[in-house]
């Protein structure tokens, strides 16, 4: 494996804090803003708390409303050479529902995200290096909702068949029976990738809703061959848009919503659980506490690399999620 000192140096945990601009609706009510830039030395930002008291949160990179996809991707491609590079990475999105998280992962097809980004970005790289290595990049799309997996690749009618997490004989963890989708270019990916969105659309009468209390999650594999020596690796790569972070209403508070409300906190919560263990070094990383960091565990620890973006929203009347986002991200790192 190669070594980029740089990276070492900073560890393997890295958190990005993003604030989504203002929307039209919250600038038309004169909705105010309780978070403040003016400091940020890239990586700070402050919190005005009712008025008079200002927090402070440093975080490896804030990203203000004003950064584009762009500037956010160019802070993060420096992992996709990791995964070539035979690391297993995992970037994922945390935040409360209308912070940005598909904004930043999926992004929109004229404005795409880290997921498309990040690809494009792969088959860039890996051309770059024809010479020397071969790569094979499969893509598998899969959803977690209330404790269960769902394979959004599947085309066979057992897609309500369980899949189960199993510890594959090298190392890797693997799914048997998730579709791997084999891809060569990025139109494929693309394709994958709508054919993973419709399917997360099948079964939920409001798509919007449903994608906001299920975890989504790409999983990337590349197995490369080095051309000069003969050595084949492994590298997985994980793209997680997380299910809201928000606390459950009071109303809502009952029957099928309250089970998703508990399963989301319970596996946010173990993530974060994972997360602290791996920074304090602990001996015990409680993977097998959800199937979202069971199904991370590969990418999580280890000599794998970790980027979190916690999405937040600069209004005041998000202020408490704002804080608990912060928190839970100030935690992890
Ligand atoms: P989440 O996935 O966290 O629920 P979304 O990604 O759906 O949030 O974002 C909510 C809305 O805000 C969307 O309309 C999205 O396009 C917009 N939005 C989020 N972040 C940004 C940003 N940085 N710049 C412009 N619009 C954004
Ligand atoms: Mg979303």
């Amino acid at each position: 494996k190669l070594h980029n000192q740089v990276e070492d140096a900073k560890g393997n945990i890295r958190v990005f804090c993003r604030c989504r601009p203002l929307s039209k609706s919250e600038a038309s009510t004169g909705c105010s803003t309780v978070v403040d830039f003016d400091t940020a030395s890239n990586g700070e930002l402050g919190i005005l708390n009712s008025g008079s008291t200002k927090k402070t949160f440093r975080f490896d990179r804030v990203f203000t409303p004003n950064d584009n996809q762009v500037d956010v991707f160019s802070q993060a491609s420096p992992l996709v050479t990791s995964v070539l590079d035979g690391y297993n990475v995992c970037i994922f999105a945390y935040g409360q529902t209308g912070t940005g998280k598909t904004f930043t992962m999926e992004g929109t097809e004229g404005n795409r995200g880290v997921n498309y980004r990040t690809l494009e970005e792969l088959f860039k790289i890996a051309k770059e290096r024809v010479d020397t290595f071969t790569y094979d990049i499969s893509v598998s799309v899969l959803e977690v909702y209330n404790e269960q997996i769902r394979d959004l690749l599947t085309t066979s009618s057992s897609s309500s068949k369980k899949l189960e997490i199993k510890q594959a004989s090298e190392g890797l963890h693997n799914i048997p029976g998730l579709v791997e989708a084999k891809v060569e270019n990025i139109q494929e990916v693309w394709n994958v990738l709508r054919a993973g969105s419709s399917a997360r659309a099948v079964g939920s009468n409001n798509v919007n809703e449903h994608s906001s209390r299920s975890h989504c999650m790409l999983c990337i594999m590349v197995r490369a061959k080095n051309l000069i020596n003969g050595e084949c690796t492994k590298s997985k790569l994980w793209l997680v848009d997380l299910a809201g972070s928000e606390r459950l209403g009071k109303t809502e508070a009952q029957g099928e919503r309250l089970k998703e409300a508990q399963n989301i906190n319970r596996s946010l919560s173990a993530l974060g659980d994972v997360i602290s263990a791996l920074a304090n070094k602990s001996s015990h990383i409680p993977y097998r506490n959800s199937k979202l960091t069971h199904l991370l565990q590969d990418s999580l620890g280890g000599d794998s690399k970790t980027l979190m973006f916690v999405q937040i929203s600069p209004s005041e009347h998000d202020l408490s999620e704002t804080l608990s986002s912060l928190n839970f991200a100030t935690r992890v790192r």
